[in-house]
C-alpha cells in the first residue's frame, strides 16, 4: 500500500492562489509513488477563498477543507490542519507559492531516510523586500538571544513532520502556538533543507509589521522567562548603583555643600517610572498568557468541513 502524505495549507484571502498551488502540487505528485491528501484551512477569509476551495474539493476526493468561524491566525490554521490530517507524514506550506512545491520530493526522500522532521530554511531572499529581510533577521537575533532555543534565521513554516511528531503536536493545547519554536523544542531527528523562496503569486503578504512584532514578542514569551530575570538583574544593578551615591551625600552633608538640581531629580523619577512600567508590562504579559490559557477555551472554531469523521 502506498504511503499517504497530507499537505496542510492555511489560506487567508488567497482566492487567486488556490488554483495555482493545487495544480502544482498535483503535478509534483504525478511523478511520485505516494497517495496524498490536501487540507486547506480557510482562516476567515473575506474574499472568494472558501468558494474556490469548495469548488475544487467537490470535484476531487483528496481535497479537504476546514472553514474557521473567523480569522484565528496562520499558526492555529496550521495546527488545525495537523489535527485533522491522516497522513503518514504531514507537510505544511503557504498558499502563495513562496514555498516551492518542487521541494516536496526532496523532503520525502529525507523522510524516507529516517528523519522525522524535515524543515526548510530560506536561503536567498532577494524576492523579499529589504524591510522584510531586515526585520526577519532581527526577529531571529532577538528570539535566540532571549529564548532558550536556537532557530536558524530564515526558518520557514514549510516543513514535513512524521506522523509520530504530528501526534505529539495534537496533544499540545497551546493557546497561541509558535510552531517554529515548538518543532525545534520537540527534538526528534531533524534535517534542514535550504531553498530559494518563490515570489508571491498573487495578493499581498498578510503578515503586517504589527503581526510580525506580535509573533516575535509571542515567540520570546512562550519559550522563556528570561525577560523576568532581566527585571531582577536590572533591579539589583540599579539598587547597587544607588548605594554608590551614599558617600557623596554624606560628604555633601558634612561639608555643607549645596546640592542643587531639581532637573536631575525629575529626570530620575521619570526614568525609573518608565522602567517600572516596562517591567510591570513584562510581568503582565506572562500573567495575561496564564489567564488566556487557564480559561481553556477551544483554540480555534470550525464552522464547516468536508472531512469525514473517521
Ligand atoms: N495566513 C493565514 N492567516 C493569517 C495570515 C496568513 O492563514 O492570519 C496564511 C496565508 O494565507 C499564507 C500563509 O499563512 O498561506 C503565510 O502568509 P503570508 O504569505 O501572508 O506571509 P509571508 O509569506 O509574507 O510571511
Ligand atoms: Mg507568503
Amino acid at each position: 500500500m502506498k504511503k499517504l502524505v497530507s499537505i496542510v495549507i492555511p489560506a487567508y484571502n488567497e482566492a487567486d492562489n488556490i488554483f495555482v498551488i493545487l495544480e502544482s502540487i498535483k503535478k509534483v505528485f504525478s511523478t511520485l509513488n505516494y497517495d496524498y491528501e490536501i487540507i486547506l484551512i480557510d482562516d476567515g477569509s473575506a474574499d472568494n477563498t472558501l468558494q474556490n476551495i469548495r469548488n475544487f474539493a467537490s470535484s476531487s476526493e483528496n481535497i479537504f477543507f476546514l472553514e474557521f468561524s473567523k480569522n484565528f491566525g496562520h499558526q492555529l490554521a496550521v495546527k488545525a490542519g495537523m489535527d485533522n490530517a491522516f497522513g503518514d507524514c504531514v507537510i505544511s506550506m503557504d498558499c502563495d507559492m513562496q514555498h516551492p512545491p518542487d521541494l516536496i520530493p526532496d523532503m520525502l526522500n529525507k523522510w524516507e531516510e529516517g528523519f522525522e522532521v524535515v524543515y526548510t530554511v530560506r536561503e536567498d531572499d532577494k524576492n523579499l523586500s529589504k524591510g522584510k529581510r531586515k526585520s526577519s533577521g532581527l526577529f531571529y537575533k532577538i528570539l535566540n538571544w532571549l529564548s532558550d532555543i536556537e532557530l536558524e534565521p530564515g526558518a520557514a513554516d514549510f516543513r514535513l513532520l512524521d506522523k509520530k511528531v504530528v501526534n505529539v503536536f495534537r496533544s499540545f493545547n497551546e493557546n497561541e502556538p509558535f510552531l517554529r519554536g515548538l518543532v525545534k523544542w520537540l527534538g526528534f531527528k531533524q534535517y534542514a533543507i535550504k531553498y530559494n523562496p518563490g515570489a508571491r503569486f498573487s495578493g499581498e503578504s498578510k503578515y503586517t509589521f504589527k503581526k510580525m512584532f506580535r509573533l516575535a514578542l509571542h515567540g520570546v514569551t512562550s519559550f522563556s522567562i528570561k525577560p523576568l530575570y532581566s527585571a531582577v538583574y536590572l533591579g539589583f544593578i540599579l539598587s547597587f548603583a544607588s548605594i554608590l551615591y551614599v558617600p557623596y551625600i554624606i560628604y555633601a552633608f558634612v561639608n555643607n555643600v549645596e546640592v542643587s538640581g531639581w532637573a536631575s531629580v525629575i529626570m530620575t523619577i521619570v526614568f525609573f517610572g518608565g522602567l517600572q512600567l516596562i517591567i510591570l508590562g513584562i510581568i503582565g504579559i506572562y500573567v495575561g498568557k496564564m489567564f488566556m490559557q487557564v480559561k481553556n477555551r477551544p483554540n480555534y472554531i470550525i464552522r464547516s468541513t468536508n472531512i469525514p469523521v473517521k
